[in-house]
């Protein structure tokens, strides 16, 4: 007999949750993904991705994850694209509810609703919010053609980033709150050698300035005190990312200081019959890879678990 609609649902289609949904298309489950806009999550917004092994030459983001869906949907994967409004995760019946109002039930759920960029929080910040202030530089950055503009931060997202928006713009300032980058270093010596990126260390943005028609300039505060104005005409804020954990049960389920899921190595939350991949657990590394094999790592562990409930 059922006991729920479906035997495994996947909350979130990026990466974790694509090789989730094609694992679990392929072991034949009756399996469903959830996902609230397109799939491919963050990467669908990154311009190149030059580290997914296989791809020698390198491959869009946008394309990657055509490519992640197309290879679930060859296996039968179904999906639903809907906001999850809540998730009832404890029990042996776990319930999903959608916006239009549609409450699934399934036996295993595995949360892979990735993360979000984080915010500054300065004031101008939120006032100039798609009038100069932006997070992704894929979706904005042709808007800055000929112009000069400032990116914040010294990882990963913001170098790269920071690389791809010199195709656009004349003067990229990037802006970072120490003397050091966190990016890897083929990022660096490619931001370092392009003559169109300046640098700014040990300086944090303190206020984001502007008037009807935007954004026009940033004010710096640095380590020793000083402080500085820089006139753009964009700033792209690439400090890192906040999970995406909004429609989660936080009082079922365990998460790190900061909302992150905590899972063991088998991708299992504290809860049974619950697991978490991707961008949405607390882990020291996200990289595309990483999601990808969490996802499957918990596809497998939930075939484990809904195996020893028969
Ligand atoms: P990240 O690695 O956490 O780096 C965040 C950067 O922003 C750091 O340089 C940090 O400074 C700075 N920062 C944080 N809060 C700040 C604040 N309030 N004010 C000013 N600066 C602040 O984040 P990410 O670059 O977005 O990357 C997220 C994850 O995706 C990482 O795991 C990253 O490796 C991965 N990723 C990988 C690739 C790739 O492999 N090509 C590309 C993109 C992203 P400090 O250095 O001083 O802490």
């Amino acid at each position: 007999m059922r006991r729920a609609d479906y035997q495994l649902v996947i909350v979130g289609g990026g990466p974790a949750g694509l090789t989730a949904g094609l694992y679990a298309a392929r072991a034949r489950l009756r399996a469903l993904l959830i996902e609230k806009g397109a799939t491919g999550g963050q990467v669908l917004v990154t311009d190149w991705v030059d580290n997914y092994p296989g791809f020698v030459d390198g491959i869009s983001g946008f394309e990657l994850m055509d490519k992640m869906t197309a290879h679930a949907d060859r296996f039968g994967l179904e999906k639903v694209f809907s906001p999850v409004t809540s998730l009832d995760l404890d029990g042996p019946v776990k319930t999903i509810r959608l916006e239009n109002g549609q409450a699934l039930t399934a036996e295993s759920v595995i949360i892979c609703t990735g993360a979000g960029p984080r915010r500054l929080g300065i004031p101008g910040e939120q006032e100039f919010a798609g009038k100069g202030v932006s997070y992704c530089a894929t979706c904005d950055g042709p808007f800055y053609r000929g112009q000069e503009i400032a990116v914040v931060g010294g990882g990963n997202t913001a170098i790269q980033e920071a690389i791809h928006l010199t195709k656009f713009a004349d003067r990229v300032t990037v802006i970072h709150r120490r003397d050091t980058l966190r990016a890897t270093r083929i990022l660096q010596e490619k931001a370092f050698a392009n003559d169109r990126i300046d640098f700014v260390w040990n300086a944090e943005v303190s206020e984001i300035l502007g008037d009807a028609d935007g954004v026009n300039a940033v004010l710096l505060r640095f380590r020793d005190g000083k402080r500085s104005t820089v006139p753009v005409s964009g700033i792209f804020i690439l400090i890192g990312v906040v999970p995406n954990n909004e429609v989660l049960p936080l009082e079922q389920l365990e998460t790190d200081e900061i909302g992150f899921v905590r899972t063991d190595t088998e991708m299992r939350t504290n809860l049974a019959g619950v697991f978490a991949a991707g961008d949405i657990r607390s882990k020291p590394f996200r990289q595309i890879i990483n999601a990808a094999g969490e996802g499957a790592t918990a596809e497998l562990s939930a075939e484990r678990f809904l195996s020893k409930q028969e």
